[in-house]
């Protein structure tokens, strides 16, 4: 047995607070392709990165919406249940303790597996919103349409605001959410746990280095490969998530 997963179970079971700083990898054994491993997405001789940008959206929102659908793999979403990953997570809540999520990922997972607290900080694809009213749109709705435009009716009855909407995912170039409450929750836990993540996305793969800086807060990561961040870290466990989940649930 690993010593590092050890200390990883003592450490939770000790803690009252946990944070969680997931990512992508935690939803790969659900079915749902990791970033890293994927082979680039390239269109119009554009990165994902250009693609994915409000830059991109605001000036040609009807190309937008095809490769949006393509690169999330939209019509899929449906297909996708909890891990045991994100089970974990949830049963370590239901144990009595208060387990924070700042997730990257945007698949709606953890809060399909139960856990209450999650903050979603590069948004969701679950929704859509109309930049115009506000209106939000479910999945469903999204999919209904090519290019899904605003339905709300505005004064008369055949008229609707009919502006294409945008996604709730935050694209390149916009400002991630729920920082201040990732931040505070994160503050205020014993004990952070990077799970899945390969931490080149900023700023949120600041977070753990603040939060150690100002609190001394224990960091553990767990993941298939190594980050730029691990020498910072007390303990650093590589593998595949499925298996150390079944070694720590084992020591619990
Ligand atoms: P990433 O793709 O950069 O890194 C994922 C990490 O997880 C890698 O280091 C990989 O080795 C590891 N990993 C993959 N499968 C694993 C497994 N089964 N067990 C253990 N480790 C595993 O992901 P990121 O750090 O979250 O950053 C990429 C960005 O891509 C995020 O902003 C996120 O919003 C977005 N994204 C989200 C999803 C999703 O919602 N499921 C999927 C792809 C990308």
């Amino acid at each position: 047995m690993n010593t590092n997963i050890q200390a990883l179970a003592e450490k939770i079971k000790a803690a009252k607070h946990i944070t969680i700083l997931s990512g992508a990898g935690i939803s790969t054994e659900s079915g749902i392709p990791d970033f890293r491993s994927a082979t680039g997405f390239w269109s119009q001789g554009k990165s994902r990165e250009e693609l994915m940008s409000v830059d991109f959206l605001q000036a040609k929102p009807k190309e937008f919406w095809p490769i949006y659908k393509e690169i999330f793999q939209l019509k899929l979403q449906r297909n996708y249940h909890p891990n045991s990953g994100h089970i974990f997570l949830k049963q370590l809540e239901e144990s009595g303790k208060r387990v924070s999520i700042i997730t990257q990922n945007i698949d709606g997972l953890h809060q399909a597996a139960g856990s209450k607290e999650v903050y979603e900080v590069h948004g969701t694809l679950m929704t859509a919103h109309c930049p115009k009213c506000k209106q939000k749109y479910p999945l469903d709705y999204v999919m209904e349409q090519d290019i899904p435009r605003c339905s709300r009716q505005t004064g008369s009855e055949d008229t609707v605001c009919g502006f294409i909407l945008h996604p709730d995912v935050v694209l390149f170039g916009a400002a991630i959410q729920h920082w201040e409450e990732s931040i505070t929750a994160a503050l205020q836990a014993d004990l952070m746990l990077i799970m899945g993540s390969s931490l080149y996305v900023g700023p949120i793969n600041q977070l753990p280095l603040f939060v150690k800086r100002e609190n001394q807060t224990p960091l553990y990561l767990v993941n298939r490969e190594s980050t730029p961040y691990d020498d910072e870290f007390d303990g650093c466990i590589y593998g595949e998530l499925r298996e150390i989940i079944a070694q720590l649930n084992a020591l619990m």
